[in-house]
């Protein structure tokens, strides 16, 4: 649960802010949002290397004063979270599944395991699949 801290313009209309890209649980991974200035599409993430990815973005020198944006790649950002510096989509998020009573964090638990065992059992067929699928 890292978050990556820094700061760019859109590239349509020259909008500053200060990006905290909270880091997901797998890779590749893009997080896609709206320039609240003109509404443009900007995406950042990373790549199966693990290196950044970014679309519409253009870094900047980092300014603490800047409006925040805040992102994850997998969960909602709440909207009362959106412009905290201080706001941890995980967090928020094992905080809510925790008022659900112990029920919520075992669904969590095993929804999480669930995906990554997809995640596996798919790594482990995907290039057989594609030659089957091209009948190579
Ligand atoms: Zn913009």
């Amino acid at each position: 649960m890292g978050v990556i801290t820094s700061c760019y313009k859109c590239e349509s209309c020259g909008d500053p802010f200060r990006l905290r890209y909270n880091l997901g649980n797998k890779y590749p991974q893009t997080a896609i949002f709206i320039c609240s200035d003109c509404g443009d599409t900007l995406k950042f993430g990373f790549d199966a290397n693990q290196e950044s990815v970014s679309s519409k973005l253009v870094g900047i020198d980092f300014d603490r004063d800047l409006r925040v944006v805040n992102l994850h790649p997998e969960l909602m950002i709440d909207q009362s979270g959106q412009g905290d510096a201080l706001y941890f989509p995980s967090l928020d998020f094992l905080r809510k599944q925790s008022q659900r009573g112990v029920l919520g964090l075992d669904i969590f638990g095993s929804a999480q395991a669930s995906c990554i065992d997809y995640q596996n059992a798919w790594d482990a067929i995907q290039t057989d699949f594609r030659y089957l699928k091209e009948g190579r």
